[in-house]
């Protein structure tokens, strides 16, 4: 049976949502469950749901909703993991009631993985961008290719590179996420570097640097039950932060180290703002600077 959504349901949010820190005050429209690719093996934030696009029906009533409750809103963010992989005709639909019904509304974010960037063309991303998806998340993690198979990241550092080349292209903002600790102790440095390269050739407009936590149930937390995977303390992570930023070359850009999942908190534009990160950091790994505690560093 097909169900109408009565006038006063509020929004449709179907089980664990997340959006990025920086999307806090957009209006969230959920669009999709869950992610399309659901394989990495870090990830737990999507465990419960099964992939699917919502019906029309429900994306229409929410956009409605959110019209009559959060008109003056100017951002929106597209839930789930990636709205991106959303067939075009539908997805420029979609952007249309948007414009229509929230014409405050100036600019719309999604999350995004590599597929579901190469599966546009760049001429649909720019048709995108026409109708105000003005930032896409992409979580690179790693730029080092065997880490990328190990945690069946789905694609290699290079395609992932020209998926943002062609977002940046397109004329969107591009944000990506890295992993601190995704190498365990072994590879610490081999990550921080390879993934230094990947944010070089990429050269994205924000780098959100996140720690790996370990969350049972995924295929990370067995290898680290097992001892076949061992994350770095805080100084291990620490020097990896370091390494990353020596390694990154950005025309103009901002890498933060600042999510609740991190010890240390930084904000650096780039490329002037590098070397006072680095200083940060060597203050920090000489005890000179106080560093998160364990109980406050969260998802
Ligand atoms: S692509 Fe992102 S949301 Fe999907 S499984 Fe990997 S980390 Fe999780």
């Amino acid at each position: 049976m097909v169900h109408f959504p009565a006038e006063d349901e509020g929004m449709h949010y179907e089980g664990y949502c997340i959006r990025p820190p920086s999307e806090a005050d957009s209006i969230l429209l959920q669009v999709t469950l869950g992610c399309s690719h659901s394989r990495c093996t870090f990830c737990g934030t999507y465990g419960d749901k099964r992939f699917r696009i919502k019906d029309d029906k429900i994306i229409l009533s929410d956009i409605l909703w959110a019209s009559r409750h959060l008109a003056q809103e100017d951002r929106l963010f597209l839930m789930d993991g990636d709205a991106l992989i959303i067939p075009q005709k539908r997805l420029l639909w979609i952007l249309e009631r948007i414009r229509e019904h929230l014409p405050n509304v100036k600019r719309v974010g999604a999350y995004a993985n590599t597929k579901s960037i190469l599966k546009k063309s760049l001429e649909e991303l720019k048709e995108l961008r026409e109708l105000n998806l003005g930032i896409l998340y992409y979580g690179v993690e790693t730029g080092d290719e065997a880490i990328r198979e190990k945690i069946r990241k789905g694609s290699t550092a290079a395609t992932a590179i020209e998926a943002g080349r062609k977002v940046k292209e397109a004329g969107i903002l591009l944000s990506v996420t890295v992993l601190l600790g995704i190498g365990g102790v072994e590879h610490s440095l081999r990550h921080a570097r390879a993934t230094g390269v990947l944010l070089s050739a990429m050269d994205p407009d924000y780098v959100g640097a996140l720690t790996v936590m370990l969350i049972p149930g995924t295929p990370l937390y067995e290898d680290y039950a097992k001892g076949a995977f061992q994350l770095p303390d805080e100084k291990g992570l620490l020097r990896e932060l370091r390494e990353m930023i020596a390694h990154t070359e950005m025309t103009r850009g901002y890498f933060f180290s600042n999510h609740a999942s991190n010890y240390l908190p930084i904000k650096a534009k780039l490329p002037s703002g590098k070397q006072r990160a680095l200083d940060l950091i060597d203050a920090a790994l000489r005890g000179e600077v106080a560093l998160k505690p364990e109980w406050l560093r969260a998802l």
